[in-house]
């Protein structure tokens, strides 16, 4: 366990980390509540699919590709005004055809339907993971860009969670903020993480992380389903203790928003703040080394007093 004033040296910057620790506590708030909202969806969608289509229960196809369900010209796919890049009559799977097993097109106007703006991101997913792996259809909700390496909900950044719940209808039942409108509790919290993201000297003045950890608090506690979620209720409560300076932070979350922010700011060549994040990370590290040695230690003590009564025990037969 680390104390953030240990390991932190400038109260504007103690108080960006403790800005950046709210975005990603607020992330893993809400991880469950989409990628659960995404499957229940995922499965609506083949359950109505099996019906109009008179399918055997259970089909999938695994074999589509994004550019075989695609037609071209498909917006935010196909090059535009131009010979496509992205299909190619000459490879099968470049061509757009028909779904050999009459499922992927019918996923993918669905996919296209509950988009708010109907401008799923295509780039981003593999259509093969349609039927059998919902974060292929919760990429379609995501920014164009940067997203299709994602694998899990996990490893999805904020900004990406935040576009799920405002791109897919679906979201407007489980959420009492107005997500239609441009002005929404959502569109807060991604403004909070666009800052504290771009924070050219990486400092956050008290008034600032106040206001933006209410926000992201306000959205966790959005009365029509998160505010009784557990999840949203266990990040509601690292906030406020965050807040209140009574949080312990573990180590390796310090770890996470540094290590993101190393890549932030190495792709935006920041190179004079880089030194300052390398050198908290450091720190942040040397403390995991030093409690990964005291429970090497601790374990070592356990497995010799174990061995000492079980050898007592066979002497004693
Ligand atoms: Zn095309
Ligand atoms: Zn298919």
């Amino acid at each position: 366990m680390a104390a953030l004033v240990q390991t932190t040296e400038t109260k504007g910057f103690q108080n960006w980390l403790r800005g950046a620790l709210a975005v990603l506590f607020a992330k893993q708030g809400l991880q469950s509540f989409v990628i659960d909202e995404l499957t229940q969806f995922q499965r609506d969608v083949l359950t109505s699919i099996f019906k109009n289509k008179n399918l055997p229960i259970g089909t999938t196809c695994t074999n589509c590709t994004t550019e075989n369900v695609l037609y071209c010209p498909t917006q935010n796919f196909c090059t535009k005004g131009q010979k496509c890049n992205m299909h190619d009559p000459s490879v099968a799977d470049k061509t757009p055809q028909p779904c050999s097993n009459n499922i992927c097109h019918d996923v993918k106007d669905a996919i296209r339907h509950e988009h708010r703006y109907k401008g799923p991101s295509w780039k981003n997913t593999n259509a093969k993971g349609w039927c059998t792996d919902v974060i292929e259809i919760a990429k379609c909700y995501m920014p164009p860009d940067g997203y299709t390496n994602v694998t899990t909900i996990t490893d999805t950044d904020f900004n990406g969670i935040l576009a799920v719940i405002l791109n897919n209808k679906r979201f407007k039942c489980k959420m009492t903020a107005p997500l239609n409108k441009p002005d929404n509790v959502c569109t807060e919290a991604r403004e909070v993480s666009r800052v504290i993201r771009h924070s050219a000297d990486l400092n956050i003045s008290d008034t600032d992380l106040t206001k933006y950890t209410d926000i992201l608090i306000r959205l966790l506690s959005d009365p029509a389903y998160l505010a009784a979620d557990q999840n949203a209720k266990t990040a509601v409560d690292k906030l406020n203790q965050l807040k209140t300076n009574t949080l312990t932070v573990i180590t390796a979350d310090i770890i996470t928003v540094l290590d993101k922010t190393l890549k932030d700011i190495t792709e935006k060549q920041r190179d004079n703040v880089v030194q300052e994040v390398s050198e908290e990370r450091r720190k942040a590290k040397e403390d995991i080394e030093e409690r990964r040695q005291r429970q090497r230690k601790t374990l070592k003590k356990r497995r010799y007093s174990q061995l000492n009564s079980s050898w007592a025990m066979l002497k004693l037969r």
